[in-house]
């Protein structure tokens, strides 16, 4: 796969046609990936907290989420193929389980949000076994991380903001053999 550099970030290149085969044959195979989906304002937070920028350099997917990143490629002179949203990848994985009848786990955004999220997946995705979700607000991650353990799902989707997400997903991927992604506040606009 083809890395371009963005002010450290490393992006994939690709479509997003190709980048959806990629999860296709991931879910089918149940393999353990990590995408970050990174837009101008992560690009350069990472530039400041190397840990950030490790952990993102680090998955398996890094998309360009966003028209700043496209454009900032594009002037540096290493164009990228196009605009990947992470809204767009929340949508297509719900899709995608909605199709394959696979199991979901959401995490983050506030108890009203996640509710409004997941009461809208069981309505319009009614072949997703949305396994559990839980808000974004607690103190104590193990009972959050044992649970994902146990219900072992293929996709798990983490609304925390950045860099919070990432560094949760990073810490805990192994749990689980799945999808793991961070959504920031897609969890807003998909419940309203
Ligand atoms: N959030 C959370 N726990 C926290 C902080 C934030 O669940 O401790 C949620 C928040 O409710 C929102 C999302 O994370 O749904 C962050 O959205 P925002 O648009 O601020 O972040 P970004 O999309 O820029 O990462």
């Amino acid at each position: 796969k083809n890395r371009v550099d963005i002010l450290g970030t490393e992006f994939d290149d690709f479509t997003e046609k190709q980048f959806h085969k990629y999860l296709d044959y991931d879910l089918d195979t149940k393999a353990n990936k990590f995408i970050v989906t990174a837009n101008p304002e992560i690009v350069l937070s990472a530039r400041k907290d190397s840990k950030f920028l490790k952990i993102i350099n680090n998955a398996d997917y890094v998309i360009p989420d966003g028209i700043g990143i496209i454009k900032g490629a594009k002037s540096l002179g290493t164009p990228l193929h196009e605009r990947i949203t992470g809204f767009d990848t929340l949508k297509y994985l719900i899709e995608a389980a909605d199709r394959k009848q696979l199991k979901v786990y959401l995490l983050g955004a506030k108890p009203e949000v996640i509710k409004a999220t997941a009461d809208k997946i069981e309505k319009d995705y009614p072949q997703v076994d949305l396994v559990g979700y839980h808000d974004g607000y607690f103190k104590d991650d193990a009972p959050i991380v044992d649970e994902i353990a146990e219900k072992k799902p293929n996709i798990i989707l983490v609304a925390l903001g950045y860099p919070k997400q990432e560094y949760f997903i990073e810490k805990y991927r192994q749990k689980a053999d799945a999808i793991w992604i961070g959504v920031g506040g897609s969890f807003d606009v998909f419940s309203g």
